[in-house]
């Protein structure tokens, strides 16, 4: 019997972690980010592979990568 499940918040893949499992055996290659949203709250979001993290960051962020590019262009002209 599954102790309980992780779920991947990008493509929804389940790690499930029985009981003779440890929590860091299941979610080997996992990643989870830690969103701090103040004081006492905070969200975990668990994540298969860099690309479902990514995906997931690029949806809640579209326009941070635009304007690291930017910025880098203008570094590149002086
Ligand atoms: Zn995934």
């Amino acid at each position: 019997m599954p102790k309980g499940y992780f779920v991947c918040y990008s493509c929804g893949k389940r790690a499930e972690l029985s009981t003779e499992e440890r929590p860091c055996e299941v979610l080997s290659g996992w990643l989870t980010v830690s969103h701090w949203k103040g004081p006492g709250a905070v969200e975990h979001y668990n994540f298969c592979s860099f690309t479902c993290l990514k995906t997931w960051a690029d949806a809640q962020a579209p326009k941070i990568p635009e304007a690291f590019l930017r910025a880098f262009e203008e570094e590149k002209d002086e």
